[in-house]
């Protein structure tokens, strides 16, 4: 079993707390500031995406209670990938729930460093449970393993399709990176491609970053107004564009810097 050291302490992990909050039917915000936590309610257990920094689960614990839920009932942690900063959590939220832990098949290695993974998942694999359908998209480019998803669910009882790009980040898509892989910018342009073809609803960011999660569930605790579900202020198709972009100016880079051909 490879020993696994965290690269980032966070000091004062409390300071990059954000007060949980419900984006959908049964979707909540239960994650920190940088990397989102997410749980979804299916009725019948409960599914936690991402579980994020060991150091800063107090906090998603803490903020599942105060959602209302009860940890114990949590049935699935989806990993997007397999980076410390999503899975770092994974065995403390195991061990205090029994949950299993799912993973792209390509990033189980990779995983082994965050207590591995129950589950392997593949393109177009399903997860159900209750009243949720979750449908895997493979997604290589930030990782080999890379996964994205969709499930359908419901705003005030309006049916929306909701999901996640699993790892958008450009660090390692230079060849610079200890996590490039040879063909990863090619892949990831793919990926964007592909998921540019997905009419999201709903945009569950992997990273506050990417679609502005703070503001945006400070603006819904503040005034009540939800930014997550209306059309006009859906990041989903100029998160990808900006994605696309990020990754052309990285292989750019590395082609004036003679690291790529
Ligand atoms: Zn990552």
């Amino acid at each position: 079993m490879p020993v696994y050291r965290p690269r980032r302490k966070t000091p004062t992990p409390w300071s990059g707390y954000i007060k949980p909050f419900k984006i959908t039917d049964s979707v909540c915000y239960v994650g920190v500031y940088q990397v989102c936590t997410h749980l979804i309610d299916t009725g019948e257990g409960l599914i936690i995406v991402d579980a994020g920094y060991a150091d800063c689960l107090y906090m998603i614990v803490d903020s599942i209670h105060r959602m209302g839920y009860d940890p114990t009932d949590i049935r699935y942690i989806i990993s997007t990938h397999g980076h410390g900063d999503h899975m770092e959590a994974n065995p403390a939220l195991r061990g205090l729930t029994g949950a299993k832990v799912v993973l792209g098949e390509k990033d189980l290695p990779a995983g082994e460093k965050f207590g591995g993974a129950d589950i392997a998942v593949k393109d177009g694999d399903v997860l159900s449970l209750g009243n949720k359908k979750i449908k895997f998209i493979h997604t290589p480019g930030h990782t080999a393993g890379c996964m994205s998803f969709t499930f359908e669910d419901t705003v005030d009882g309006r049916p929306v399709l909701a999901g996640t790009f699993g790892g958008a980040g450009a660090n390692t898509l230079t060849a610079a990176s200890s996590g490039y892989y040879p063909g990863c910018t090619d892949d990831y342009l793919r990926s964007v491609e592909r998921l540019e073809k997905i009419p999201l609803d709903v945009f569950l960011a992997n990273h506050t970053w990417n679609n502005d999660t703070e503001g945006k569930g400070r603006k819904l605790l503040e005034t009540g107004v939800n930014d997550f579900v209306r059309p006009e202020t859906n990041d989903w198709l100029p998160f990808l564009a900006y994605c696309r972009e990020r990754c052309l100016r990285t292989v750019e880079k590395d082609r004036a810097a003679g690291l790529s051909p």
